[in-house]
């Protein structure tokens, strides 16, 4: 970064996060003698080396001067409230929806790392030094109170000589590609990066808009070399699943993300049930974060889709209590495993690892009428991949519970671009982009991006190492 500034003539991209991985996105931008971050995630790994790499950043804090956000999920924005607690004091631009969603966001992380201190220091050996949380609730106001909003489709002058417009992505309520105009000597360049790009159909969101073109294209690259499973196949088998297991008088347990995931399953079960191809059973959300993350969906209508907006002009209880219960109490959690007869259970988190969702796993998989219905990626080592492996036996809240619950598995509801989203996106910019990076993906996933890519006419493709540094 600062090292760039003597010679500022071309602007510069660094890779510091998601480079050969899926987490912790971070690049940072080196033009007009500015430096500007693109996301500040979280990196989610193993607990030592998360611990090391977003507690120390790669650079000094002070010396950015404003970070432009793609979206609210967590390996994008969640160590925000770490950059301004070291010094950081620049706006934090974004679209309207991701501030929004980001105060839940942030609001949770700042609760998960105070508690894991808590616990680390419960466990700390005489002499050793007490552990900090990498930043608590009060950081996380400070970093609200720097937030931004800038409309969709927008020019915003960010400094002079640096022009961003946030385009819709498609991916999460609020999340938007950045197109950059970098003024240089002589003339302009132009960066796109696209954060985390959705794909066409999925309920909800409005489609992806075409990629801003750039002589520079920071792309994401998660399901390179992948193609996923069609939309409203998986909604019709979502329906099937449920009707199936409600007529043997079982539940459905959905593990599920309180923010997206959840929406979008509520989303399907509401549009089934008003078309009459459901039984109309009851549905609780049960999850405090869920509940708030729904409001923010709630509150911005500017973010969705043509049939979203008609289904509410039809319906407003769309995501509203009619039908759907959402449960914020522990109380009212725990009486729920006593409500008899066949309902749907939405609950955090996605993976099964923590949250209210482990209860409901423990009291109903040794009933064989109910379902488990796994609508995410399960990571190795979490107990939602043990669920996914069908083992007969499972170890839940320190217990061994007997697995007789169906579990189905649904692959379909990804809200990332799959390999064909991406060349369809990407392929009217060859011969525009002069040089395309490819960051937010498994090496193998990435690799594959890039050979299509080439074949398609990109001339110059490059999955970067973390700490690279690309010239525009
Ligand atoms: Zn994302």
């Amino acid at each position: 970064m600062s090292r760039n500034r003597k010679q500022q003539s071309d602007p510069t991209v660094t890779f510091w996060g998601a480079a050969k991985s899926v987490t912790g996105s971070m690049h940072c931008l080196d033009a007009s003698g500015r430096s500007v971050l693109l996301d500040c995630g979280l990196f989610q790994g193993p607990r030592a080396e998360s611990r090391r790499r977003n507690q120390d950043f790669p650079f000094p804090p002070r010396q950015i001067e404003a970070v432009l956000l793609s979206h609210a999920h967590i390996d994008h924005c969640a160590n925000l409230p770490n950059l301004v607690r070291q010094g950081f004091k620049g706006p934090i631009y974004c679209t309207p929806a991701t501030r929004a969603l980001a105060g839940v966001m942030l609001g949770d992380a700042a609760k998960i790392q105070v508690e894991d201190a808590a616990y680390l220091n419960g466990k700390r050996e005489k002499g050793e030094p007490k552990v900090e949380p990498l930043y608590d609730g009060r950081d996380v106001y400070r970093t609200l109170l720097q937030f931004k909003a800038v409309p969709y489709d927008t020019p915003e002058v960010i400094f002079k000589g640096i022009e961003a417009t946030f385009v819709e992505a498609g991916h999460l309520l609020g999340s938007a590609m950045i197109g950059l105009k970098l003024d240089v000597a002589g003339g302009q360049r132009r960066v796109t990066f696209t954060g985390d790009l959705g794909r066409p159909g999925l309920p909800i969101l409005r489609d992806p808009a075409p990629i801003p073109p750039g002589d520079l294209v920071i792309s994401e690259s998660t399901y390179g070399g992948h193609v996923h499973e069609p939309v409203d196949e998986t909604a019709e088998r979502l329906g099937e699943v449920v009707r199936q297991t409600a007529e043997r008088g079982g539940k459905v347990i959905i593990p599920a993300f309180a923010v997206g995931r959840t929406q979008t399953v509520v989303y399907f079960l509401h549009e089934l049930m008003r078309a009459g191809r459901l039984p109309g059973l009851p549905i609780y959300v049960d999850s405090p974060m869920a509940v708030r993350a729904t409001e923010v969906f709630r509150s911005h209508p500017e973010c969705f889709d043509e049939s979203t907006l008609q289904l509410l002009a039809a319906d407003p209880e769309l995501f509203g209590p009619e039908r759907i219960h959402y449960i914020e109490s522990v109380h009212d959690s725990i009486a729920l495993n006593g409500r008899p007869g066949p309902c749907v259970i939405i609950s955090a988190s996605g993976m099964c690892e923590s949250g209210r969702v482990l209860h409901h796993l423990k009291h109903n998989m040794e009933d064989p009428r109910n379902t488990i219905l796994i609508a995410g990626y399960q990571a190795e080592g979490t107990l939602g991949r043990r669920l996914v492996e069908r083992r007969p036996e499972v170890r839940i809240l320190g217990q061994t519970r007997v697995l007789k619950a169906e579990v189905v598995v649904l692959n379909g509801l990804s809200s990332h671009a799959d390999q064909q989203d991406l060349m369809r996106s990407l392929t009217p910019l060859a011969g525009v982009a002069k040089k395309v990076r490819l960051v937010h993906g498994e090496p193998d996933r990435a690799t594959a991006l890039a050979d299509a890519l080439r074949g398609a006419g990109f001339a110059d493709v490059v999955v970067p190492d973390r700490g690279e540094i690309v010239t525009v």
